[in-house]
């Protein structure tokens, strides 16, 4: 029977008998189930959708093999989507990768023209490589641009030579690389439809000046109003808060949690520094973090608390009224249950950036040999963390 393997007066799995019982991979699977001691409606749950309702669409993802999109691909996608420059040339970088552009090569493959041949050098089928990396062009213009095109066999693939390109290099310099791709591109097209013959120092003075112009306006809009972006905002009287934040690590199924509990006055009331096995996932990792959070404030004794977490994802189902669900319905159960040992319990949502004590906090928890709990104090770095926090609360 299931039940066997559950301490019904934690709530918990007992460990060494779900280990002894199943293969090691079987056991990870049933120690990352989540358990509450408040009961939840027998439910099925569909694991593809956070919100564990069943879409079209999340069938179709998991119908896709992982190989569809390599890991490598992965990381260089987000890579390409974290670039600070204009949307349009992250998404035109992304094209060149899927290769859903219409050079010579794959016009030719549609039929919409019989010769591939590169309409600038007339040496080589245009494809995005050459455009991009191979065309005597494009070799001119990233030498004068002052970025070293890595050595890397000239029949590699672009997306490989990009993910190597862009690996060891500063956000500026990716914001141009982007800008010199983009510039590249359209250049090529100036000279097939427009017949516009530039020459690369004219087009590296462009590219130049335009990411300057993009790091000027981009240091204006941080510089204007930092107050705004990262100001931790205190509760309301007579609320206390409660900050909480996570690190998960995948491949060990682990997540460190950091809580921190301030009074209006940003004064440090409560932290912890803690470490939880068995987490699936960064929403159940945040979860868990949010159930900390509470239990923490109740065992201290506040009655009337403010829990602000950073993940929209969980907040939003913490502040709904209904069941949830998912897969983390176990735990969102757990946290809503745990609200009623206080008078008053709201939960809020907020940018990552007025969060930052508690995502310290739970950083902090890889340099410490075990879980940590404070009282009206914190480790040094923290309390200069919430020091900061401090310096931009209104006036009372
Ligand atoms: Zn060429």
């Amino acid at each position: 029977m299931v039940s066997d393997l559950i301490d019904r007066t934690n709530m918990t799995w007992k460990v060494d008998l779900v280990k002894e019982s199943f293969s090691p991979s079987e056991a990870e699977e049933i120690l990352c189930i989540p358990l509450s001691m408040f009961s939840q409606n027998v439910s099925l749950v569909w694991s593809g959708e956070h919100s564990g309702i069943y879409s079209v669409r999340s069938w179709y993802r998991m119908l896709l093999p992982d190989s569809v999109i390599a890991n490598s691909d992965k990381a260089l996608f987000k890579k390409i989507w974290q670039v600070d420059c204009p949307t349009k040339m992250n998404i035109q970088c992304w094209k060149f990768l899927k290769n859903l552009v219409p050079t010579k090569l794959n016009l030719c493959t549609r039929i919409v023209t019989t010769d591939p041949t590169c309409f600038r050098c007339l040496q080589s089928p245009e494809n995005v490589a050459h455009v991009l990396r191979n065309c005597p062009f494009a070799d001119q213009v990233w030498a004068r641009v002052g970025i070293h095109s890595p050595t890397i066999d000239e029949q590699s693939s672009f997306s490989e030579w990009l993910s190597k390109l862009l690996s060891n290099i500063s956000n500026n310099k990716s914001t141009e690389v982007l800008i010199t791709i983009w510039a590249l591109w359209t250049a090529q097209n100036k000279f097939i439809f427009e017949g516009e013959q530039k020459n690369p120092t004219d087009i590296v003075t462009s590219i130049k000046s335009y990411s300057l112009d993009l790091r000027l306006v981009s240091d204006c809009l941080t510089a204007s109003n930092p107050r705004a972006c990262i100001r931790w905002l205190a509760p309301a009287d007579p609320f206390v808060k409660v900050n909480f934040d996570v690190g998960f690590r995948q491949h060990e199924k682990s997540a460190t949690i950091g809580v921190i509990i301030r009074n209006m006055e940003g004064q440090i009331l409560g932290a912890s520094s803690l470490l939880a096995y068995h987490i699936p996932s960064t929403f159940a990792a945040e979860a868990q973090a949010a159930i900390c959070g509470l239990r923490l404030a109740a065992d201290m004794g506040f009655r009337q608390i403010e829990v602000e977490g950073d993940s929209r994802a969980v907040v939003t189902k913490l502040q709904s009224d209904s069941d949830d669900p998912s897969d983390i319905g176990a735990l969102i159960s757990e946290a809503k249950g745990q609200t009623r040992r206080f008078q008053e319990c709201r939960f809020l949502f907020r940018h990552r950036s007025r969060n930052r004590v508690a995502h310290a906090l739970a950083a902090l928890r890889r340099s410490l040999d075990t879980d940590l709990v404070w009282i009206e104090e914190a480790p040094v770095e923290i309390e200069t963390l919430a020091a900061e926090d401090r310096r931009w609360l209104d006036p009372p």
